[in-house]
């Protein structure tokens, strides 16, 4: 398994500085792999949902790896035309933008999802069959490992309910649609793979409503570990279960389908590190705190979603073992993990997160006026500054002065 090792991680530190996010490239190839190798008897397109890590040279090397990319904005389109994805290996898969946005992905030839009737109607009327679509709908299933990332529930704000097909047979047969895509993505972190082929089954009815059918879109949901013991989605079994239903439906309707993927998380949690500096031990009646150099403004899913990132010291990796309670620096509420058991930590340490690739530096933002971290990436066992840290002068860019 690929793994950047503590003296790595201490030598990058040293030499960029801290915080700072590391991507190591043979972990995201070895996730990649897994998923090509498990889905070889499907007719299968891997999209990278790239709203999970943008920096471009992570685009063009995932580019480089063979994949495809999906993403959620226009400019997540633009980034991936200019890291060099050809537009008919970009998905658009947006939610509540405005019509000119789905316009502009029209004009750059991209495949596009459209999630909602009124922008449907919209684009049959414009287009008529013109230009292919792709249909997100919603199953109804509830999945995933949060309420917060789940998207199949009827609450949800995601994607057209199979309920409402009979408006969508009705939109597409006037205003003469081509959908040629339909779509579905139920949440994150899903470990049981029924939920997937509960989702597919309900696609497969779905899909004799549309004869100019080409391809199913399962989204993503696959999960990996962040506890130690956390069990990863069995891509293989998937891939396993997923060929023998799509060779039955070819079996039963003369139709062969392929099937499209959009992971995120899977691709790129696990290449990720966050090191951070221990810059305070602080002794309470109630525990003890160890503040570190960052907060919830480089990493926020722990404050967001409550998740766990496992947390080691590298600078003391043989130390007597100790509870802590893991802080930021931000004037606020910034937990990172209670009761914590990691090596005895003093200040000026080195900590590490790990599953740091996914939705870390892509949530950061200069809360408290603090900087952005640099973010290096690893590759043959070389280091390379993929972004720069921001500096002072990055707070004012856009802020009118003087006024
Ligand atoms: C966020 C998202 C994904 C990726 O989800 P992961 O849990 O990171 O794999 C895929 N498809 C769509 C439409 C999304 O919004």
């Amino acid at each position: 398994m690929a793994q950047l090792q503590g003296k790595e991680l201490i030598s990058i530190a040293n030499e960029f500085g801290t915080p700072v996010y590391i991507y190591h490239a043979e972990k995201i190839q070895e996730q990649y792999k897994k998923l090509t190798h498990a889905f070889r008897d499907c007719d299968a397109k891997i999209f990278y949902a790239c709203k999970s890590l943008t920096n471009i040279n992570v685009l063009k090397y995932i580019l480089s790896l063979g994949a495809s990319l999906d993403c959620v904005s226009i400019n997540e389109v633009k980034l991936g035309l200019m890291a060099g994805f050809e537009k008919e290996n970009i998905l658009y898969t947006p939610n509540c933008v405005d019509f000119e946005e789905i316009v502009e992905a029209k004009e750059l030839g991209v495949n596009i999802n459209i999630d909602n009737i009124s922008i449907l109607e919209q684009f049959g009327n414009k287009y008529g069959n013109s230009y292919p679509v792709c249909i997100r709908l919603n199953p109804h299933i509830m999945a995933g490992g949060n309420f917060k990332i789940s998207t199949g529930h009827v609450d949800s704000k995601f994607g057209i309910s199979i309920h409402q097909m009979r408006h969508i047979e009705r939109v597409v047969k006037t205003t003469k649609l081509n959908v040629t895509g339909i779509h579905m993505h139920t949440g994150s972190e899903i470990k049981d793979l029924n939920v997937f082929l509960e989702g597919l089954e309900v696609m497969f009815t779905m899909a004799a409503h549309f004869p100019d059918l080409k391809t199913i879109d399962l989204g993503s949901g696959f999960k990996v570990p962040y506890q130690p013991g956390d069990p990863e989605t069995d891509v293989d079994a998937l891939g396993k279960k997923l060929s023998e239903a799509f060779a039955q439906y070819e079996k039963e309707t003369g139709k062969k389908l392929q099937v499209w993927f959009e992971p995120g998380k899977y691709l790129v949690s696990q290449c990720g590190y966050l090191v951070v500096k221990a810059n305070v031990i602080k002794q309470t009646p109630a525990t003890v705190f160890v503040g570190v150099n960052s907060g919830f403004n480089h990493l926020i899913r722990p404050m967001m979603y409550e998740a766990y990132h496992h947390i080691e010291n590298i600078s003391n990796p043989t130390g007597t073992s100790r509870i802590y309670t893991v802080v930021g620096n931000i004037c606020e509420t910034d937990t990172f993990a209670w009761d914590r058991t990691i090596t005895e930590v003093r200040e000026g340490d080195y900590l590490v997160f790990y599953n740091a690739g996914a939705y870390g530096f892509e949530m950061s933002s200069n809360f408290n006026s603090r900087l952005k971290p640099a973010e290096v990436m690893v590759k043959d066992g070389k280091p390379a500054l993929i972004r720069k840290a921001d500096v002072f002068e990055d707070l004012l860019r856009n802020q009118v002065l003087d006024q």
